[in-house]
């Protein structure tokens, strides 16, 4: 694949009678062009993003697939069949660049790209995933007549338990029985002298397994591929791209207040105790209590406070009102209220700064003393537990948020307290604290005006 500033040769001049599915065993020759690299590869992050929210909220086998499937609509389809089939292998490789370069990273990409190989090669009929097999070249055969009649009478009955009716699903593949764990595990599956029998309609699992594999070793490959070569020789223009897309948020933009009403400096008390996000409602309680906030809480919650809507004179006074109690009203004005008017763009470069994603919070390092960060992941469990109380959650619920923040799920966490507090679920997650706050005021907006207390937002 190379990456081209303009113009670049059609995949289907490379690619004759494109499956509908491919198994990325090698980059296409093609050119590709800088914009296209990046913004194929965001909607396919938009992709693998959605199925790891549906699996961390525990969707179903058949919710997964409806998942997948309108994820995949809404970001991966094209008109052009050549065309949408270029944009998935451009993708994938262009992911396995930016997920390559940690074992964090790359053990997350595998696992979301196999859950989407799975359910699209579970979309597809038994006559296409035969194709596709053959396609692939997996060592699979199937079973031949002789071997079949051997064992028929067995391999009907479990036919029969996993509920094949037709001639396609009673076709069979011979493999060790090692390659099919879970199959063994649920029983749903034949085994005889080492070998288990695997019934077309179960052969999807078969396919996985072989996909991880190949993942799993090209992207050690790519990692040293990367470390070797790539990362210094791009340093210029794709080395920049690749590491921000890791960590990019994919939201809509928080930087100025949209839908919500202007926050202001009377009603700020009361707000933050009904909808701001536990992050930002600790930093606003250890700001009243220590009139001060370390420079990576400033940030956090001041930029979170401008995109809420809090203008730049009450923003000013609101911060002057707390510092001034530790540091003096002279020293806020000559250290701090620069701070202020730099992140509305007021000052040195004028960068009108973007208020942090759940992403970049969670993501942020904080030592001993500092406040910033997403609660989820830094507290004890004990001072989440203390905390969600605070904000009125209930036992029920409570062990819920705290089993999805011991797995690490920080977001569903805060989603599931955002369901606890305000009554109503959440069907969008949470991947920003303005996107919660946002939720919230409509939430208790509806409530006000005698709105359904079951309702979604
Ligand atoms: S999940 Fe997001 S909104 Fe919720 S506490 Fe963490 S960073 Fe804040």
């Amino acid at each position: 694949m190379e990456i081209v500033r303009s113009s670049r040769r059609s995949i289907a001049s490379v690619i004759d009678s494109p499956p509908a599915l491919s198994f990325y065993r090698s980059a296409p020759s093609v050119e590709v062009r800088l914009e296209e690299f990046e913004l194929y590869g965001i909607d396919r992050l938009k992709v693998l993003k959605g199925i790891s929210d549906g699996l961390s909220r525990g969707r179903k086998p058949d919710e997964m697939e409806k998942l997948v499937n309108e994820l995949w609509r809404a970001n991966m389809k094209h008109h052009d069949a050549s065309e949408a089939l270029n944009k998935d292998i451009i993708s994938h490789f262009v992911l396995r660049l930016v997920y390559c370069r940690t074992e964090e990273l790359r053990k997350w990409f595998l696992s979301m790209e196999a859950t989407l190989f799975r359910y699209r090669f579970r979309l597809e009929g038994p006559e296409i995933q035969r194709a596709l097999m053959t396609n692939f070249n997996l060592p699979y055969k199937p079973l031949s007549h002789a071997e079949y009649e051997g064992v028929k009478e067995e391999l009907n009955q479990v036919a029969r338990s996993i509920g094949a009716s037709n001639s396609a699903d009673s076709m069979f593949y011979k493999v060790n029985f090692e390659e099919v764990p879970e199959l063994i595990a649920t029983r749903k599956v034949f085994v005889h002298k080492g070998y288990a029998y695997v019934a077309m309609n179960q052969v999807v699992s078969l396919v996985v397994t072989q996909f991880r594999s190949h993942l799993s070793k090209a992207l050690a490959l790519t990692n040293r591929k990367w470390m070797s070569s790539i990362r210094d020789l791009e340093k210029d223009r794709l080395t920049p791209i690749i590491e921000a897309m890791s960590s990019s948020y994919l939201g809509p933009d928080y930087s100025k207040p949209k839908e919500s009403a202007e926050l202001s400096l009377k009603d700020i008390d009361s707000v933050a105790h009904t909808s701001f996000p536990l992050c930002m409602r600790h930093l606003f309680d250890k700001l009243r209590e220590d009139h001060h906030l370390k420079n990576g809480g400033r940030m956090q919650l001041g930029l979170f406070l401008k995109g809420a809507g809090l203008s730049l004179d009450d923003a000013l006074a609101f911060w002057r009102a707390e510092f001034s109690q530790k540091v003096g009203q002279e020293r806020f004005d000559k250290e701090y209220a620069y701070h202020v008017r730099h992140s509305f763009g007021k000052e040195g470069k004028r960068t009108d700064y973007t208020p942090f994603s759940c992403q970049r919070v969670i993501s942020s390092p904080a030592a001993v003393g500092d406040h910033h960060g997403c609660p989820y992941r830094n507290f004890s469990e004990e001072n989440l537990r203390a905390a969600l109380r605070s904000m009125g959650v209930a036992e029920r619920p409570m062990e819920e948020v705290m089993e999805k923040a011991r797995n690490r799920h920080y977001q569903v966490a805060c989603m599931l307290t955002f369901e606890a507090v305000h009554g109503c679920s959440c069907d969008t997650g949470v991947n920003h604290p303005n996107q919660y706050f946002t939720l919230s005021q409509k939430a208790l907006a509806a409530r006000s005006t005698g709105g359904d207390r079951e309702s979604t937002v």
